[in-house]
């Protein structure tokens, strides 16, 4: 955790294309957004595919021996608007589905009695399934091909963590347990 935000535990490993709109109108149009939204994800296919090569991996030095090691992602770090993003849920804070993690209606959102089979997941599957049936809308993600649908050992609706960094680095992990604590106690 420490080491986390320090300059050598860090890799630049490649710059995302900015797709600039003529003008304004333009910018906002949906025929413009989703060249935007298809263009990241091709281009995290670029990116990440050779991690996902079956005869791949790396030879990776530690502690003095050269371990065989092949990379797999765990976790995306990101603000909410980024895990949108990877998620392709809508940007909108007036989505009838805004958690990009489950299904839970936006009247629901800040509903603490909800259990848990109240709650249903959002997996590669039932994303894909609302895709291919065109009723996307019903769920609130936008039509453009997840990228992640196609990789394995990774659930991105459920690996797409918000505010990470500001959870484990800036103590609000710490504030969010002592908040309970006294809750419970009173
Ligand atoms: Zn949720």
């Amino acid at each position: 955790m420490y080491s986390r935000n320090k300059p050598d535990v860090k890799q630049l490993l490649a710059y995302l294309p900015i797709i600039k709109a003529k003008d304004d109108t333009q910018k906002k149009s949906e025929e413009h957004k989703n060249i935007v939204r298809r263009t990241f994800h091709k281009s995290l296919k670029f990116l990440l595919s050779p991690l996902y090569n079956e005869d791949n991996g790396i030879e990776l030095e530690l502690n003095n021996r050269i371990l065989w090691c092949i990379p797999r992602i765990s976790m995306i770090i990101s603000d909410w608007p980024e895990a949108c993003t990877f998620s392709l849920t809508y940007k909108s804070t007036q989505s009838n589905h805004p958690c990009h993690f489950c299904l839970v209606s936006k009247e629901n959102l800040s509903n603490i009695n909800l259990n848990s089979n109240q709650i249903e997941p959002r997996s590669h599957k039932n994303m894909k399934l609302h895709y291919k049936n065109n009723t996307e809308k019903n769920v609130s993600i936008e039509k453009v091909r997840n990228f992640f649908w196609n990789v394995p050992d990774i659930n991105i609706y459920a690996a797409t963590v918000p505010d990470r960094m500001h959870h484990l680095d800036l103590d609000l992990f710490h504030y969010q347990l002592n908040f309970t604590k006294a809750l419970i106690l009173e």
